[in-house]
């Protein structure tokens, strides 16, 4: 088996993954032509053609307005862990999902958690693929709003939602992560874990990363690359066992980082930070988590010890109880060892 073929086929668990990024490219394509919603672009090609964050946000937040109906969303989370399970040996993921974007469609809170999650059972029970999600706030909007995502959540108490994070920017542009602190510390009381987007754009700091870590009493840390620009931030996160969801893609599509030695996942690795590998948006980047695998693999030159750590460390990282969790590793480890007696 060549390396490339093993980056492929080691199980995966993907930890970052906004779940309307999953839709098929002509599945979006046809619903908003069918539907009479207008996209930046009807280029397939030119959807994964950015200039920052806010131009790559305007496509993302226009991709809701393509669904209808609950079933909609099962039928894309169904065929989104589907893909990955063919592209990428996927074995579990936690879907982030934005309620307060399907508002304007006339979604209630239900509709979309209980949409969501009925196409994700159906594809528990085909492949095998376990799961969680995490609803995340909309940075563009206000506190209250927040608040009253969490109290919608709380109320309804459906088990898959395992996690509270953070999606969008704010309205500022920035990434303002510790503004929710008070929504974050009510969902901490709830038994919520939580995530939040930080250390991402060029604006953000090294030392912006460990103060959200420490304000919204982070359990992850999605993207976090500019804690790199600060060796004592290094050191910090080091010290708290700071857990980082990457996506090397994204990273490179939105901040021009190339996909070699370079780039800050490569550097983070080096620094031996606790990082976990993600797609962030499939769809919109043109990538999978088997390709995320190979730019570490091939384009940042890591062999495979360094690519079982980081199989093992989205397991680690995963919002699911213990008994899943030793579940994962257990198969995580018979297949890994598998594979490496394989290569060549
Ligand atoms: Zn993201």
């Amino acid at each position: 088996m060549s390396y490339r073929e093993f980056l492929h086929r080691v199980p995966k668990a993907e930890l970052h993954c906004h779940v309307v990024s999953t839709i098929r490219p002509q599945r979006l394509l046809d619903w908003a032509a069918e539907r009479g919603v207008a996209l930046p672009t009807r280029d397939l090609a030119a959807l994964s053609t950015y200039r920052g964050l806010a131009d790559f946000l305007a496509v993302f937040n226009a991709a809701h307005a393509v669904f209808r109906t609950p079933q909609d969303l099962a039928l894309v989370a169904y065929e989104g862990v589907a893909d990955a399970v063919a592209s990428s040996n996927l074995r579990y993921r936690e879907h982030t999902v934005n309620p307060d974007a399907f508002s304007p469609q006339g979604f209630a809170l239900a509709d979309v958690l209980d949409g969501l999650t009925a196409g994700l059972r159906r594809a528990e029970e085909e492949f095998g693929v376990g799961f969680g999600v995490v609803v995340a706030l909309q940075r563009g909007r206000d506190l209250a709003t927040a608040e009253a995502l969490l109290d919608g959540v709380l109320a309804l108490g459906r088990p898959e939602v395992v996690g509270f994070g953070q999606d969008d920017l704010a309205a500022s542009g920035l990434e303002a992560a510790t503004d929710w602190a008070p929504v974050y510390a009510r969902a901490a009381a709830a038994g919520l874990r939580r995530t939040a987007h930080v250390g991402e754009i060029a604006t953000a700091s090294a030392a912006s990363v460990l103060q959200a870590w420490d304000v919204l009493g982070l359990d992850r840390v999605d993207h976090g690359y500019h804690v790199l620009d600060d060796e004592e931030c290094v050191r910090g996160a080091l010290e708290r066992g700071v857990r980082f969801d990457v996506t090397p893609v994204s990273a490179h599509l939105l901040s021009g980082w190339p996909l070699d030695a370079a780039h800050p996942v490569a550097r983070m690795l080096r620094a031996g930070l606790d990082v976990n590998l993600s797609t962030d948006d499939e769809t919109f980047f043109a990538t999978s988590l088997a390709t995320e695998y190979e730019h570490v693999g091939l384009g940042m030159g890591f062999g495979p010890d360094v690519v079982e750590r980081l199989c093992r460390a989205g397991v680690e990282a995963a919002f699911c109880d213990e008994s899943t969790r030793e579940h994962l590793r257990e198969a995580f480890s018979a297949q890994l060892h598998a594979l490496r007696g394989e290569l060549l």
